[in-house]
């Protein structure tokens, strides 16, 4: 027996358990499955839900080998450090918190933190104004 994650055509959700995936679409063809909770015929198999990753996200390093490098790497730390130094730190509440700024919610006020990739998009796609700062293994807090 396998179990599949179904959903009607308005939106309930719900689990049916098939001898196969054949089974499956058989039952469908025939209108043998409905929806318990508005008895809908238009029912079709709904993706799992993602596990969910906790793992820490990758961040892009850089390698200075040559003076110019090794100076352009030491001011960013400089600026990076400028830029700490004037904001609040606010982890990973970051994404909520330059909402609430952007959305006059809160003080208006400089913060940083960490954002997961989706949370960036999101806050990208409200005009909020942000952008990724460099962090040197000392700044990790
Ligand atoms: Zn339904």
């Amino acid at each position: 027996m396998i179990r599949f994650s179904l959903g009607c055509d308005h939106g309930h959700e719900f689990e049916g358990w098939f001898r196969s995936s054949d089974d499956f679409e058989t039952q469908r063809k025939r209108g043998l499955i409905d929806c318990p909770d508005c008895g809908s015929h238009h029912v079709d198999k709904t993706l799992m839900a993602p596990a969910v990753s906790t793992g820490r996200r990758r961040e892009k390093m850089a390698l200075a080998m040559n003076a110019e490098q090794r100076r352009i790497m030491g001011e960013m730390k400089a600026l990076s450090e400028k830029l700490r130094e004037n904001a609040d730190y606010v982890g990973d509440k970051f994404a909520e918190e330059a909402r609430k700024i952007h959305f006059g919610e809160t003080d208006a006020r400089g913060i940083y933190g960490e954002a997961s990739p989706d949370e960036a998009k999101s806050l990208a796609e409200d005009g909020v104004p942000f952008m990724p700062i460099p962090v040197f293994p000392e700044h990790r807090n």
